[in-house]
């Protein structure tokens, strides 16, 4: 059976971050759905053109357009083991077309790993990021409406997900690489 993560936080706790380093420990593609969604916008494509308005507001891409197009990436010749999941789902309809998805693939979630960190400093780390990345939706406007929409709609998947055991939480308040370990660790005991 394949095994899926679905690594949760807010904007800025370093989701991408550390799930890169959970690619490397585990083997399994880290599939973002803002990294996706910057690749089609990036190149103009179709999926681009629909997103923009929406990414460019801070807010959610409808979730026919982002199931379809994670869908279409689950079903790609390396997530046949499974895959790292940051930034999906982000509300509740989307948490569970993903359930419908992985019962299609033969697959389960494993584990939940949220990395919390305080708000307050999760504006400071994205205003600072938007300096170094230049990321259209890094400005401070987007940046609060990113805040509120993860409030209102992903944080109610949190207790969805803590109701069913999935959940692990990890102090993202430390160095990369100390968070990096406190995330291996839980992880461990759930795979
Ligand atoms: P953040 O750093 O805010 O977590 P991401 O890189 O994950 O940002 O996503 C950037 C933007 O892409 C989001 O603000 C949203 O517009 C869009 N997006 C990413 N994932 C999803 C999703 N699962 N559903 C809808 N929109 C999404």
């Amino acid at each position: 059976m394949s095994i899926y993560l679905v690594l949760m936080g807010a904007p800025g706790a370093g989701k991408g971050t550390q799930a890169k380093k959970l690619e490397d420990e585990l083997g399994l593609p880290h599939i973002s759905t803002g990294e996706l969604f910057r690749y089609n916008l990036k190149n103009e494509t179709e999926l681009g053109k629909l997103a923009q308005t929406y990414i460019n507001k801070g807010n959610l891409v409808p979730d026919n357009i982002t199931v379809a197009m994670v869908r279409e990436r689950l079903t790609q010749d390396d997530c046949k083991n499974g895959a790292i999941l940051d930034g999906f789902p982000r509300n509740p309809a989307q948490a569970d077309a993903l359930e419908q998805l992985l019962s299609e693939f033969n697959g389960e979630i494993s584990v939940v790993p949220y990395i919390h960190v305080d708000q307050d400093y999760l504006v400071e780390r994205l205003l600072k990021r938007a300096e170094i990345e230049g990321r259209a939706d890094d400005n401070e406007e987007t940046i609060r409406a990113r805040m509120l929409v993860f409030e209102e709609q992903t944080q109610p998947l949190l207790d969805y997900y803590e109701e069913r055991g999935l959940l692990v939480r990890v102090d993202g308040d430390q160095s990369i690489d100390d968070v990096a370990q406190e995330l291996f660790k839980v992880v461990r005991v759930k795979l």
